[in-house]
């Protein structure tokens, strides 16, 4: 139809629990939307490169560029999947080439960690519109991206759901928000006792009462460092103060956060828990299109919930609070900690009320700095991973029980 609009959208890590759902939400707008065609131009894969060429499969039209990040694994599926039409490259260069190329309209930032960073700000920096489900590349480097943002003129629009709620119940920039207040589910521990969480193992951890999430983000949301990371992320996206942000538990994850207006009037975001809805968002803003998530069954009792975060069983959120206010070097320490602790503990070599100690002594024993820049950022990452690393060797070098 030559009427409509090309929206080319490049998914940075298309095999994971968003990048699969980005691309269920991209054929659906693709069938629905009269005034744009909406193009899957590049994926991304790093390892599991079987569940990428099943994806690809079964795709009408495959996307020009297919981006392996790990070079290992690109042998093999090059010599199987490459035609044409579709250029495969490999290495984490490519991410930053795909994610700046000038046919690209909108970059999905769906890595998970710190090794979305540099993709995310190539895609920042190029002037895209990014749709961002990366919070740890705000947590580590929230004050470039924003400096970079002004500079370049791109659009961030969040992902994670409490943000894009956030963003929902922001509406005119006219009237600012007196508080964010992010919703939590609470987790599969949320009523668990210190004792409890104590011995808790990689399997009950990974066991989410409302969200299917990949494993970091779902072992962040047992430790509820994932509230942590959003108050980090929230500070940065709205530019607002972490004294501005509140945490409070919403067990049943309908509620997908709340604003608060300088006259106390509340305005929240409901919908059911899928994140088709928050990708759907970012990829269409301003436009409200059909969405595939059914609405809430009003035919049915609604109970929800709002409790206080427990601060003293969730060390997690203190530490985030911190680290939202400090700024500067604290929220790349924590990160990598974070990420490493979290490999630990799935690997069953650190127990799971280890993991956010750990972060906490990485930041203590960090020399901060107030402004860094993108060298010391990724210096400071490599040191806290290696500090990580030690402290359970010597500290701890085997899970108790
Ligand atoms: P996931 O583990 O399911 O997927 C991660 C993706 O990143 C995969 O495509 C994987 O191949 C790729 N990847 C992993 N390591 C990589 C590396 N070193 N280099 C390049 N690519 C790499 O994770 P997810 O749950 O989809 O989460 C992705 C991001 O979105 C995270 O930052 C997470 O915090 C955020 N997020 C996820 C959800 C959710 O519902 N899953 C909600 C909000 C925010
Ligand atoms: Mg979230």
């Amino acid at each position: 139809n030559r009427d409509m609009a090309t929206q080319n959208v490049a998914v940075l890590g298309a095999t994971g629990s968003i990048g699969t759902a980005t691309l269920d939400v991209l054929q659906h707008l693709d069938r629905i939307d009269g005034a744009n065609q909406w193009n899957l131009w590049a994926a991304s894969g790093h390892a599991n490169l079987d569940l990428l060429a099943k994806l690809l499969d079964g795709l009408h039209r495959p996307p020009r560029r297919v981006v392996l990040s790990d070079p290992e694994s690109a042998i093999h599926f090059r010599s199987r999947h490459a035609t044409a039409a579709m250029q495969i490259c490999t290495g984490p260069d490519a991410l930053v080439e795909v994610a700046s190329d000038p046919e690209v309209d909108i970059v999905v930032a769906a890595i998970v960690g710190r090794a979305g960073l540099e993709s995310t700000l190539a895609a920042v920096e190029s002037g895209k519109r990014v749709a961002l489900a990366n919070k740890e590349t705000m947590v580590v480097g929230g004050s470039l991206v924003n400096a970079t943002l002004m500079q370049s003129g791109a659009e961030l629009l969040p992902i994670d759901s409490e943000h894009s709620a956030i963003f929902q119940c922001l509406g005119e920039k006219s009237c600012k928000p007196r508080k964010l207040i992010l919703t939590a589910s609470g987790g599969p521990f949320r009523s668990w006792s210190a004792a409890q969480m104590d011995q808790a193992t990689p399997d009950s951890a990974l066991d989410h009462p409302t969200w299917d999430m990949g494993p970091k983000i779902t072992i962040d949301s047992a430790t509820m460092m994932n509230k942590a990371l959003e108050v980090i992320e929230a500070r940065w996206l709205f530019d607002l103060p972490a004294e501005s942000i509140e945490v409070v538990v919403h067990p049943q994850s309908i509620i997908h956060s709340m604003v608060e207006f300088e006259d106390g009037s509340v305005i929240a975001q409901l919908s059911p828990p899928d994140m088709r809805l928050p990708i759907q968002y970012a990829l269409t803003y301003p436009r409200r299109l059909a969405c595939q998530v059914p609405p809430l069954d009003r035919e049915q009792r609604w109970d929800l919930t709002l409790e206080p975060a427990d601060r003293e069983r969730f060390p997690a959120l203190d530490l985030g609070f911190e680290v939202a206010a400090a700024g500067g070097t604290a929220g790349a320490v924590v990160n990598a900690a974070n990420e490493s602790a979290v490999g630990l503990f799935l690997e069953g070599k650190i127990r799971f009320t280890d993991i956010v100690p750990t972060c906490r002594t990485c930041l203590e024993n960090h020399s901060f700095e107030p402004n860094p820049t993108l060298e010391t950022l990724l210096r400071l990452d490599r040191w806290a991973r290696k500090e990580v690393a030690k402290q359970a060797n010597v500290d701890r070098p085997l899970r108790r029980s």
